[in-house]
Protein backbone atom coordinates (compact mmCIF):
# COMPACT_ATOMS: atom_id res chain seq x y z
CA UNK A 1 0.00 0.00 0.00
CA UNK A 2 1.37 3.42 -0.84
CA UNK A 3 2.16 6.20 2.30
CA UNK A 4 -0.94 7.66 3.19
CA UNK A 5 1.84 11.45 2.06
CA UNK A 6 1.18 10.09 -1.32
CA UNK A 7 -2.30 8.57 -1.58
CA UNK A 8 -5.30 10.40 0.29
CA UNK A 9 -7.34 8.29 2.41
CA UNK A 10 -10.05 7.43 1.18
CA UNK A 11 -12.58 10.28 0.85
CA UNK A 12 -9.99 13.11 0.86
CA UNK A 13 -9.40 15.16 -2.09
CA UNK A 14 -6.52 16.74 -3.41
CA UNK A 15 -7.04 20.40 -3.32
CA UNK A 16 -5.00 23.38 -2.27
CA UNK A 17 -7.50 23.96 0.77
CA UNK A 18 -4.54 22.00 2.96
CA UNK A 19 -6.49 23.12 6.16
CA UNK A 20 -10.00 21.69 5.55
CA UNK A 21 -8.35 18.39 3.96
CA UNK A 22 -6.04 18.38 6.50
CA UNK A 23 -8.91 17.82 9.32
CA UNK A 24 -10.61 15.11 6.82
CA UNK A 25 -7.48 13.38 6.64
CA UNK A 26 -7.34 13.46 10.16
CA UNK A 27 -10.58 12.59 10.98
CA UNK A 28 -9.89 9.68 8.20
CA UNK A 29 -7.10 8.32 9.92
CA UNK A 30 -7.63 8.45 13.36
CA UNK A 31 -11.63 7.77 13.79
CA UNK A 32 -12.95 5.99 10.86
CA UNK A 33 -15.42 4.92 12.83
CA UNK A 34 -16.90 7.95 12.34
CA UNK A 35 -17.53 8.10 8.62
CA UNK A 36 -19.47 5.55 6.55
CA UNK A 37 -16.98 4.87 3.71
CA UNK A 38 -14.14 5.00 6.38
CA UNK A 39 -11.56 2.17 5.98
CA UNK A 40 -12.48 -0.58 8.42
CA UNK A 41 -10.12 -2.97 8.76
CA UNK A 42 -7.78 -5.03 11.51
CA UNK A 43 -5.16 -2.09 10.85
CA UNK A 44 -7.61 0.92 12.11
CA UNK A 45 -7.09 2.79 14.81
CA UNK A 46 -8.21 1.71 18.46
CA UNK A 47 -11.33 3.78 19.08
CA UNK A 48 -11.85 5.69 21.83
CA UNK A 49 -14.15 3.62 23.87
CA UNK A 50 -16.25 4.83 27.25
CA UNK A 51 -17.42 1.31 27.99
CA UNK A 52 -13.53 0.13 28.83
CA UNK A 53 -13.49 2.67 31.55
CA UNK A 54 -11.07 1.15 34.21
CA UNK A 55 -12.08 2.71 37.47
CA UNK A 56 -9.37 3.21 40.32
CA UNK A 57 -11.09 5.44 43.10
CA UNK A 58 -9.11 7.36 45.31
CA UNK A 59 -7.79 5.86 48.74
CA UNK A 60 -7.04 9.66 50.02
CA UNK A 61 -10.49 11.59 49.64
CA UNK A 62 -9.91 15.83 49.75
CA UNK A 63 -12.55 17.79 51.51
CA UNK A 64 -15.10 19.60 50.09
CA UNK A 65 -14.71 23.51 50.44
CA UNK A 66 -17.95 24.99 52.43
CA UNK A 67 -19.33 28.14 50.91
CA UNK A 68 -17.46 31.08 51.11
CA UNK A 69 -13.75 29.46 51.26
CA UNK A 70 -11.81 31.10 49.29
CA UNK A 71 -10.45 28.27 47.44
CA UNK A 72 -13.81 28.56 45.42
CA UNK A 73 -12.13 32.03 43.82
CA UNK A 74 -9.02 30.60 42.73
CA UNK A 75 -11.13 28.17 40.46
CA UNK A 76 -8.32 25.46 41.47
CA UNK A 77 -9.96 23.01 43.80
CA UNK A 78 -11.17 20.20 41.58
CA UNK A 79 -12.73 16.74 42.77
CA UNK A 80 -11.50 13.29 43.69
CA UNK A 81 -11.26 12.23 40.62
CA UNK A 82 -10.12 12.10 36.90
CA UNK A 83 -10.67 10.81 33.55
CA UNK A 84 -7.70 10.01 31.41
CA UNK A 85 -7.08 8.75 28.05
CA UNK A 86 -3.73 8.46 26.08
CA UNK A 87 -4.21 8.25 22.24
CA UNK A 88 -0.70 7.05 19.89
CA UNK A 89 -0.79 7.34 16.50
CA UNK A 90 0.64 4.00 16.04
CA UNK A 91 -2.20 1.88 17.82
CA UNK A 92 -5.11 4.31 18.52
CA UNK A 93 -6.72 5.28 21.94
CA UNK A 94 -6.20 2.94 24.94
CA UNK A 95 -8.45 2.19 27.59
CA UNK A 96 -9.97 5.34 29.30
CA UNK A 97 -9.01 5.27 33.22
CA UNK A 98 -11.28 7.01 36.17
CA UNK A 99 -8.61 7.93 38.41
CA UNK A 100 -7.81 10.26 41.65
CA UNK A 101 -7.27 13.29 40.58
CA UNK A 102 -3.61 14.63 40.50
CA UNK A 103 -0.40 15.55 38.22
CA UNK A 104 -0.02 14.67 34.93
CA UNK A 105 3.42 13.67 34.11
CA UNK A 106 4.96 15.26 31.04
CA UNK A 107 8.54 15.12 29.14
CA UNK A 108 9.56 19.11 28.59
CA UNK A 109 9.91 18.20 24.90
CA UNK A 110 5.99 18.00 24.69
CA UNK A 111 4.29 18.93 21.77
CA UNK A 112 1.41 20.72 23.71
CA UNK A 113 4.50 23.14 26.16
CA UNK A 114 5.60 24.23 22.57
CA UNK A 115 3.53 24.27 19.91
CA UNK A 116 0.04 24.80 21.91
CA UNK A 117 -1.57 21.60 20.92
CA UNK A 118 -4.19 22.10 23.29
CA UNK A 119 -7.73 22.25 23.19
CA UNK A 120 -10.47 22.23 25.81
CA UNK A 121 -13.97 22.48 26.81
CA UNK A 122 -16.18 24.43 29.46
CA UNK A 123 -19.39 22.77 30.61
CA UNK A 124 -21.09 22.72 33.93
CA UNK A 125 -22.60 19.94 35.79
CA UNK A 126 -26.11 21.50 38.05
CA UNK A 127 -27.62 20.48 41.00
CA UNK A 128 -31.10 20.48 40.35
CA UNK A 129 -34.15 21.80 42.50
CA UNK A 130 -35.77 18.37 42.07
CA UNK A 131 -32.35 16.97 43.38
CA UNK A 132 -30.97 15.63 40.33
CA UNK A 133 -27.90 15.82 38.66
CA UNK A 134 -27.63 17.58 35.30
CA UNK A 135 -25.55 18.74 32.29
CA UNK A 136 -26.73 21.28 29.46
CA UNK A 137 -26.61 20.04 26.26
CA UNK A 138 -23.41 18.20 26.30
CA UNK A 139 -23.90 17.13 22.58
CA UNK A 140 -23.06 20.02 21.60
CA UNK A 141 -20.06 20.50 23.74
CA UNK A 142 -18.27 17.07 22.62
CA UNK A 143 -18.84 17.65 19.24
CA UNK A 144 -17.06 21.17 19.71
CA UNK A 145 -14.47 19.59 21.29
CA UNK A 146 -13.69 17.41 18.12
CA UNK A 147 -13.99 20.43 15.94
CA UNK A 148 -10.98 21.59 18.30
CA UNK A 149 -8.72 18.92 18.35
CA UNK A 150 -8.47 18.09 14.79
CA UNK A 151 -7.87 21.71 14.04
CA UNK A 152 -4.68 21.41 15.46
CA UNK A 153 -3.31 17.90 14.29
CA UNK A 154 -4.88 16.45 17.75
CA UNK A 155 -6.58 12.76 17.06
CA UNK A 156 -10.14 12.34 16.23
CA UNK A 157 -12.40 10.37 18.64
CA UNK A 158 -16.27 10.06 18.81
CA UNK A 159 -17.91 12.46 20.57
CA UNK A 160 -20.71 10.62 22.02
CA UNK A 161 -17.59 8.30 24.01
CA UNK A 162 -16.40 11.68 25.29
CA UNK A 163 -19.86 11.89 26.79
CA UNK A 164 -20.20 8.80 27.89
CA UNK A 165 -16.90 9.81 30.24
CA UNK A 166 -17.85 12.97 31.38
CA UNK A 167 -20.98 11.02 32.84
CA UNK A 168 -18.89 8.36 34.03
CA UNK A 169 -16.55 10.85 35.71
CA UNK A 170 -19.62 13.25 37.54
CA UNK A 171 -21.75 10.29 38.27
CA UNK A 172 -18.79 9.06 40.84
CA UNK A 173 -18.23 12.41 42.04
CA UNK A 174 -21.44 14.15 41.75
CA UNK A 175 -22.90 13.00 45.38
CA UNK A 176 -19.93 14.36 47.43
CA UNK A 177 -19.07 16.94 45.34
CA UNK A 178 -22.41 19.15 44.70
CA UNK A 179 -25.06 17.89 46.85
CA UNK A 180 -27.14 21.71 47.23
CA UNK A 181 -29.58 21.82 44.57
CA UNK A 182 -29.58 25.30 42.73
CA UNK A 183 -25.48 25.30 42.60
CA UNK A 184 -22.63 23.72 39.54
CA UNK A 185 -19.15 23.09 38.91
CA UNK A 186 -17.86 23.70 36.04
CA UNK A 187 -16.09 20.81 34.09
CA UNK A 188 -12.52 21.11 31.89
CA UNK A 189 -12.74 18.41 29.13
CA UNK A 190 -9.24 18.89 27.46
CA UNK A 191 -6.58 17.72 25.04
CA UNK A 192 -3.03 18.14 24.47
CA UNK A 193 -0.15 16.88 22.43
CA UNK A 194 1.66 14.60 25.26
CA UNK A 195 4.56 12.95 23.32
CA UNK A 196 8.00 14.06 23.96
CA UNK A 197 9.54 15.03 20.55
CA UNK A 198 10.72 18.46 19.43
CA UNK A 199 9.94 18.78 16.44
CA UNK A 200 7.40 21.03 14.86
CA UNK A 201 5.44 17.90 13.56
CA UNK A 202 1.70 16.34 14.46
CA UNK A 203 1.83 15.10 17.44
CA UNK A 204 2.45 11.53 17.50
CA UNK A 205 0.91 11.31 21.29
CA UNK A 206 -1.93 12.82 23.12
CA UNK A 207 -3.30 12.77 26.28
CA UNK A 208 -7.48 13.48 27.13
CA UNK A 209 -8.75 14.48 30.20
CA UNK A 210 -11.71 15.74 32.37
CA UNK A 211 -11.56 17.35 35.72
CA UNK A 212 -14.20 19.43 37.38
CA UNK A 213 -13.68 22.76 39.52
CA UNK A 214 -15.21 24.44 41.86
CA UNK A 215 -15.73 28.67 39.58
CA UNK A 216 -17.59 31.81 41.52
CA UNK A 217 -20.05 32.80 39.60
CA UNK A 218 -18.92 35.27 37.03
CA UNK A 219 -21.93 36.95 36.14
CA UNK A 220 -21.70 40.81 37.13
CA UNK A 221 -24.54 41.71 39.41
CA UNK A 222 -24.65 45.33 38.25
CA UNK A 223 -23.97 44.91 34.52
CA UNK A 224 -20.57 43.78 32.72
CA UNK A 225 -18.81 46.63 31.42
CA UNK A 226 -16.72 46.26 28.18
CA UNK A 227 -13.66 47.48 26.65
CA UNK A 228 -13.60 47.59 22.89
CA UNK A 229 -10.09 46.82 21.93
CA UNK A 230 -9.26 49.07 18.97
CA UNK A 231 -5.31 47.52 18.57
CA UNK A 232 -5.06 43.68 18.68
CA UNK A 233 -8.03 41.28 17.38
CA UNK A 234 -8.19 37.68 19.17
CA UNK A 235 -9.17 36.45 15.19
CA UNK A 236 -8.74 37.12 11.66
CA UNK A 237 -10.34 35.40 8.29
CA UNK A 238 -8.55 32.39 7.89
CA UNK A 239 -7.57 31.70 11.69
CA UNK A 240 -8.79 29.23 13.91
CA UNK A 241 -10.98 31.85 15.75
CA UNK A 242 -14.26 29.17 16.29
CA UNK A 243 -11.87 26.30 17.54
CA UNK A 244 -11.81 26.72 21.34
CA UNK A 245 -7.99 26.11 21.07
CA UNK A 246 -5.12 27.48 24.00
CA UNK A 247 -3.77 29.93 21.56
CA UNK A 248 -6.67 31.99 21.52
CA UNK A 249 -6.53 32.71 25.28
CA UNK A 250 -2.51 32.99 26.02
CA UNK A 251 -2.47 36.66 23.74
CA UNK A 252 -5.67 38.13 24.83
CA UNK A 253 -4.67 37.86 28.65
CA UNK A 254 -2.87 41.29 27.86
CA UNK A 255 -5.79 43.60 26.56
CA UNK A 256 -7.92 41.84 29.45
CA UNK A 257 -5.61 42.63 32.30
CA UNK A 258 -5.33 46.09 30.53
CA UNK A 259 -9.06 46.48 30.60
CA UNK A 260 -9.73 45.15 33.87
CA UNK A 261 -6.97 48.11 35.38
CA UNK A 262 -9.10 50.63 33.83
CA UNK A 263 -11.77 49.06 35.46
CA UNK A 264 -13.60 47.15 32.72
CA UNK A 265 -14.44 43.71 33.17
CA UNK A 266 -13.96 41.81 29.56
CA UNK A 267 -12.49 42.85 25.90
CA UNK A 268 -14.66 43.54 23.51
CA UNK A 269 -13.36 42.50 20.73
CA UNK A 270 -13.63 43.74 17.89
CA UNK A 271 -12.46 42.72 13.95
CA UNK A 272 -11.40 45.90 11.52
CA UNK A 273 -14.45 47.88 13.89
CA UNK A 274 -16.52 44.65 13.42
CA UNK A 275 -18.24 43.51 16.56
CA UNK A 276 -17.40 39.88 17.51
CA UNK A 277 -17.14 38.44 20.81
CA UNK A 278 -16.92 39.86 24.44
CA UNK A 279 -13.87 38.15 26.44
CA UNK A 280 -14.82 34.54 26.29
CA UNK A 281 -18.08 35.02 25.91
CA UNK A 282 -20.91 35.69 22.57
CA UNK A 283 -22.19 39.41 22.54
CA UNK A 284 -26.15 39.78 21.90
CA UNK A 285 -27.27 43.22 21.18
CA UNK A 286 -31.01 44.57 21.47
CA UNK A 287 -31.81 47.61 19.58
CA UNK A 288 -34.57 48.70 17.30
CA UNK A 289 -33.24 49.03 13.80
CA UNK A 290 -33.69 52.12 11.62
CA UNK A 291 -36.77 51.06 10.15
CA UNK A 292 -38.58 50.48 13.65
CA UNK A 293 -38.12 46.70 13.97
CA UNK A 294 -36.96 45.35 17.27
CA UNK A 295 -34.05 42.72 16.72
CA UNK A 296 -31.82 40.80 18.87
CA UNK A 297 -28.44 40.76 16.76
CA UNK A 298 -25.20 38.56 16.99
CA UNK A 299 -22.33 38.31 14.87
CA UNK A 300 -22.53 35.50 12.66
CA UNK A 301 -20.79 31.82 12.18
CA UNK A 302 -19.97 31.63 8.93
CA UNK A 303 -16.92 33.82 8.73
CA UNK A 304 -15.23 31.05 11.40
CA UNK A 305 -14.66 34.25 13.62
CA UNK A 306 -16.38 33.33 16.23
CA UNK A 307 -16.45 30.77 18.85
CA UNK A 308 -19.61 28.74 18.53
CA UNK A 309 -21.34 29.00 21.44
CA UNK A 310 -23.64 26.58 23.00
CA UNK A 311 -25.07 29.43 25.02
CA UNK A 312 -25.31 31.27 21.83
CA UNK A 313 -27.21 28.39 20.01
CA UNK A 314 -29.51 28.03 22.61
CA UNK A 315 -30.23 31.97 23.18
CA UNK A 316 -31.14 31.86 19.48
CA UNK A 317 -33.08 29.19 19.08
CA UNK A 318 -35.51 29.83 22.69
CA UNK A 319 -35.46 33.18 21.38
CA UNK A 320 -36.79 31.99 17.95
CA UNK A 321 -39.09 29.61 19.51
CA UNK A 322 -40.32 32.10 22.60
CA UNK A 323 -39.93 35.54 21.47
CA UNK A 324 -40.54 36.02 17.81
CA UNK A 325 -44.83 36.49 18.17
CA UNK A 326 -45.55 38.52 21.45
CA UNK A 327 -46.43 35.33 23.52
CA UNK A 328 -43.66 36.56 25.80
CA UNK A 329 -44.98 39.94 27.33
CA UNK A 330 -42.33 41.45 25.79
CA UNK A 331 -42.36 43.33 22.06
CA UNK A 332 -41.52 40.59 19.42
CA UNK A 333 -37.73 39.97 18.49
CA UNK A 334 -36.65 39.59 14.78
CA UNK A 335 -33.47 37.68 15.47
CA UNK A 336 -30.46 38.57 13.19
CA UNK A 337 -27.11 36.63 12.65
CA UNK A 338 -25.14 39.24 10.84
CA UNK A 339 -22.08 41.24 11.07
CA UNK A 340 -22.11 44.81 12.85
CA UNK A 341 -19.83 47.55 13.36
CA UNK A 342 -19.29 49.72 16.74
CA UNK A 343 -19.86 52.36 14.44
CA UNK A 344 -23.36 50.72 14.26
CA UNK A 345 -23.84 50.40 18.24
CA UNK A 346 -22.58 54.46 18.33
CA UNK A 347 -25.37 55.61 15.87
CA UNK A 348 -27.88 53.13 17.56
CA UNK A 349 -26.84 54.27 21.35
CA UNK A 350 -26.96 58.03 19.50
CA UNK A 351 -30.12 57.93 18.29
CA UNK A 352 -31.83 55.86 21.51
CA UNK A 353 -32.05 52.98 19.74
CA UNK A 354 -30.33 50.29 21.71
CA UNK A 355 -32.77 48.62 24.32
CA UNK A 356 -30.17 46.24 26.04
CA UNK A 357 -26.87 44.23 25.52
CA UNK A 358 -25.65 41.02 27.21
CA UNK A 359 -22.79 38.30 26.83
CA UNK A 360 -23.24 34.72 27.48
CA UNK A 361 -21.37 31.57 27.46
CA UNK A 362 -21.28 28.75 29.60
CA UNK A 363 -19.07 30.72 32.27
CA UNK A 364 -20.41 34.26 32.38
CA UNK A 365 -23.83 32.92 31.98
CA UNK A 366 -26.22 35.32 30.57
CA UNK A 367 -24.69 38.61 31.96
CA UNK A 368 -26.12 42.30 31.10
CA UNK A 369 -23.99 44.88 29.54
CA UNK A 370 -23.56 47.55 30.99
CA UNK A 371 -21.66 50.21 29.11
CA UNK A 372 -19.65 49.55 26.76
CA UNK A 373 -15.93 51.81 26.06
CA UNK A 374 -15.02 52.82 22.55
CA UNK A 375 -12.38 55.40 21.39
CA UNK A 376 -12.34 56.91 25.02
CA UNK A 377 -16.23 57.16 25.11
CA UNK A 378 -18.68 55.27 27.37
CA UNK A 379 -21.52 54.43 25.74
CA UNK A 380 -24.37 53.73 28.79
CA UNK A 381 -26.56 51.10 27.66
CA UNK A 382 -29.88 50.89 29.07
CA UNK A 383 -30.95 48.00 31.64
CA UNK A 384 -34.90 47.92 31.96
CA UNK A 385 -34.87 46.15 35.02
CA UNK A 386 -31.99 48.10 36.99
CA UNK A 387 -29.76 44.90 36.63
CA UNK A 388 -30.68 43.34 33.67
CA UNK A 389 -32.32 44.02 30.56
CA UNK A 390 -35.69 42.97 30.02
CA UNK A 391 -34.92 40.08 27.12
CA UNK A 392 -31.81 39.10 28.85
CA UNK A 393 -33.15 38.59 32.28
CA UNK A 394 -36.26 36.32 30.34
CA UNK A 395 -33.47 34.14 28.65
CA UNK A 396 -31.50 33.56 31.16
CA UNK A 397 -34.37 32.15 33.72
CA UNK A 398 -35.57 30.20 31.02
CA UNK A 399 -32.19 28.14 30.37
CA UNK A 400 -31.93 28.47 34.39
CA UNK A 401 -35.01 26.52 34.51
CA UNK A 402 -33.70 23.78 32.11
CA UNK A 403 -30.55 23.10 33.67
CA UNK A 404 -31.74 22.94 37.02
CA UNK A 405 -34.87 20.73 36.19
CA UNK A 406 -37.06 23.42 36.53
CA UNK A 407 -38.36 23.06 33.00
CA UNK A 408 -38.48 19.34 31.60
CA UNK A 409 -36.50 19.93 28.11
CA UNK A 410 -34.38 17.64 26.03
CA UNK A 411 -31.40 19.77 26.59
CA UNK A 412 -31.20 19.37 30.55
CA UNK A 413 -29.35 16.02 30.59
CA UNK A 414 -30.05 14.05 33.34
CA UNK A 415 -26.34 12.23 34.74
CA UNK A 416 -27.69 8.86 37.26
CA UNK A 417 -25.32 8.81 39.93
CA UNK A 418 -23.34 6.30 42.06
CA UNK A 419 -24.40 5.73 45.41
CA UNK A 420 -21.27 4.29 47.32
CA UNK A 421 -21.31 6.65 50.66
C1 LIG B 1 -16.28 29.20 25.35
C2 LIG B 1 -16.44 30.49 24.63
C3 LIG B 1 -17.68 31.06 24.36
C4 LIG B 1 -18.96 30.53 24.94
O1 LIG B 1 -19.29 29.24 24.51
P1 LIG B 1 -20.33 28.39 25.36
O2 LIG B 1 -20.41 27.10 24.63
O3 LIG B 1 -21.61 29.13 25.34
O4 LIG B 1 -19.78 28.26 26.72
C5 LIG B 1 -17.74 32.19 23.58
N1 LIG B 1 -16.62 32.76 23.09
C6 LIG B 1 -15.41 32.26 23.35
C7 LIG B 1 -14.21 32.93 22.77
C8 LIG B 1 -15.27 31.12 24.13
O5 LIG B 1 -14.07 30.64 24.41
Amino acid sequence: MAPSAITPPHGVQQTSELTTAAVARKIAETAPELISNGVKTEMAPRPLDASKLKFTKTTSPMSVPQPGDPIIMTASQCTDHMITAVWKASTGWADPELRPYGNLSLAPTASVLHYATECFEGMKMYRGFDGKLRLFRPDANCKRMLVSSTRISLPAFDPAELEKLIKAMIAVDGPKWLPKPGTFLYLRPTMIGSGGALGVATPKEATLFVIATFMPPLDAPTGMRLLASTNGVRAWPGGFGYAKVGANYGPSLMANGEARARGYDQVLWLLNGTVTEAGASNFFVVWRSKEGKVQLVTAPLDGKIILDGVTRRSILQLARERLTSGQSGLESLEIVERNFTMDDLVDAAKDGRIIEAFAAGTAYFVCPVAAINYKDEDLDIPMARGNSGDYAHLVKSWLTNIMYGKEDHEWGVVVPEVEDK
